[in-house]
């Protein structure tokens, strides 16, 4: 039976151990934080501060447990068996995950129970593609000589992970490192540790072998500590783009393999043509979804001049009709932001907005209703006619603020769109598919949507040009960030010569 609401709120406090070597452990000097629950107030779980030791510890666990070679080297029938197991314990846990998961950050319920659903499908895709891993038999241009490639894991990851979507975001580091045969120490965010740890009980659960897994918990600190180990031979990172620099040069100091995850400012473009409704949808899914904290939020509306005043009065009509309410409940239709230190960012960027000049349409306020009043809400805002080179429209705000900036035509809009220095993801809208096909080539960013917003799956590709990131999660790129190429000659002829007498 599906647990109600006030159930989950009422449960015990719980302290969580993290996982290091198949065992479950307290911090070494046994400090540890607790986990605020941003609609309550409350705090409902602590967790432990990782030390260096126990970041030691992990690393060395994860090492040991690669260079044993009863991960790396299992055949990949095997990994592909215990990634489908832990798929099939997902599914009949996606539940729970899903229920810590809005404890911890005030996603909604039901857009959080869409992600953990969706988790398992991660599980069965990277297991095929585990299977499927191999190189190429590549021709060359000297007689008798047999070459090949094969793809190797890469040695021990280092997984460092955002607050927004904890486990979603886990699993696109997750499912191909394991399918690759790689060992991995994740390090989730402070906000949202315990849904990395309830997940963690579901792969020692399915059988992983001990060290392969492991997770240390606590804030910057320990992901900065767990980044420079030299043990670490990949940091998979998710988050801002200024901790991203620093993770890059951090990697760069000692050649570490980096992924990069970054921040967005994406442009969702809507042209005179496009199907009015359809198009409102997306720009309200783009940017009010998860409350605005989505890296690829599309928190820049372009809207054409022509149906611009039509289509921004539509756009407010449609926010201040979001029912703010507990993010547990069904009925409500935004949650909280995650913490206290979002929801004052959020304000400021509000404040900076005003400052600049920038037309106040609807929101920017805590809202006013008795219910909400302990619950870290923000009502959802819109910014009329911002300017692209105002604050607003420039900095990732992370929060429900959408920058609505008029357009005169394809040139302009493309001009506006690519004048930022992200490249997460954009939407256009429109009719015209030659239009369409001349903007998906000309804007800058990993992912265009047409006529839609805010898709990913794990088959396709995701990931950022420009500051939004380095490297693809998803898809067959994704397994192939987690291995090293090696390259294999043979000589299947006479020989060498002597390289001294070629003669002879
Ligand atoms: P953040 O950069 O503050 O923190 C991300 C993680 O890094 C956390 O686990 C944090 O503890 C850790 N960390 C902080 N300082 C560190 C350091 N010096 N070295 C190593 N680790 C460190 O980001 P956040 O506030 O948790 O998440 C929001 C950000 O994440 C936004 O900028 C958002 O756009 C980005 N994000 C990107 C994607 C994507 O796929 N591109 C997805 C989700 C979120």
């Amino acid at each position: 039976m599906v647990e109600q609401a006030a159930d989950i709120r009422q449960r015990d406090f719980r302290s969580y151990r993290m996982h290091i070597d198949g065992q479950w452990v307290d911090a070494a000097d046994g400090q540890g934080f607790d986990c605020i629950d941003p609609y309550s107030g409350l705090a409902w779980a602590r967790v432990p501060t990782a030390t260096i030791a126990d970041v030691d510890a992990a690393v060395a666990a994860a090492r040991l447990a690669f260079e044993q070679g009863d991960w790396a080297n299992a055949l990949p029938a095997k990994r592909a068996r215990l990634l489908r197991k832990l798929g099939d314990l997902i599914e009949s846990e996606f539940q729970e995950l899903a229920n810590v998961q809005v404890l911890e950050n005030g996603k909604l319920m039901r857009e959080v129970l869409g992600q953990t659903q969706g988790l398992a499908a991660f599980c069965y895709y990277f297991a095929g593609a585990a299977e499927h891993l191999h190189g190429d038999t590549v021709p060359v241009s000297l007689p008798d000589m047999f070459n090949y490639t094969t793809r190797e894991p890469i040695g021990v990851i280092a997984a460092v992970t955002p607050w927004n979507s904890p486990l979603a975001l886990l699993f696109w580091k997750l499912c191909p490192a394991l399918a690759a045969g790689n060992t991995i120490v994740v390090k989730p965010s402070e906000v949202t540790p315990v849904s990395t740890l309830v997940f963690a009980e579901l792969v020692e659960k399915a059988g992983f072998p001990k060290g392969v897994f492991n997770v240390v918990t606590g804030d910057g600190s320990v992901g900065a500590a767990l980044v420079k180990h030299p043990g670490v031979d990949k940091i998979a990172f998710t988050g801002s783009t200024a901790v991203g620099i620093e993770v890059a040069k951090e990697a760069a100091s000692r050649l570490a393999r980096v992924s990069l995850e970054l921040g967005g400012k994406s442009p969702n473009i809507v042209f005179a043509d496009a199907e009015f409704d359809n198009a409102i949808n997306g720009i309200l899914a783009g940017i009010f979804g998860a409350t605005g904290q989505t890296c690829l939020a599309g928190s820049r509306a372009l809207i054409h001049v022509d149906i611009y005043e039509q289509f921004a009065k539509r756009l407010v009509e449609r926010a201040r009709a979001i029912k703010l309410g507990d993010p547990l409940h069904p009925d409500s239709e935004m949650g909280t932001l995650s913490c206290r230190m979002q929801y004052d960012k959020v304000m400021h960027w509000i404040q900076v907005g005003l400052e600049d000049g920038a037309e106040l349409l609807t929101g920017g306020r805590h809202p006013t209703a008795d219910a909400l009043q302990k619950g870290l809400f923000v009502e959802p805002t819109i910014f009329g006619n911002v300017g692209n080179s105002m604050r607003i429209a420039r900095e990732e705000i992370f929060g429900p603020v959408l920058c609505l900036i008029p357009f005169k035509d394809e040139a302009d809009a493309i001009a506006i769109a690519n004048d930022t220095r992200f490249g997460l993801a954009a939407g256009v809208w429109t009719n015209d598919i030659k239009c369409a096909n001349r903007m998906i080539k000309k804007i800058r960013a990993g992912t265009v949507w047409v006529n839609t917003y805010r898709r990913t799956g794990y088959s396709m590709p995701f990931g950022g040009m420009k500051q939004s990131g380095l490297g693809r999660e998803n898809g067959r790129e994704a397994i192939h960030e987690y291995t090293e190429v090696k390259s294999v000659w043979i000589d299947s002829g006479p020989g060498m010569r002597d390289p001294f007498n070629p003669r002879a």
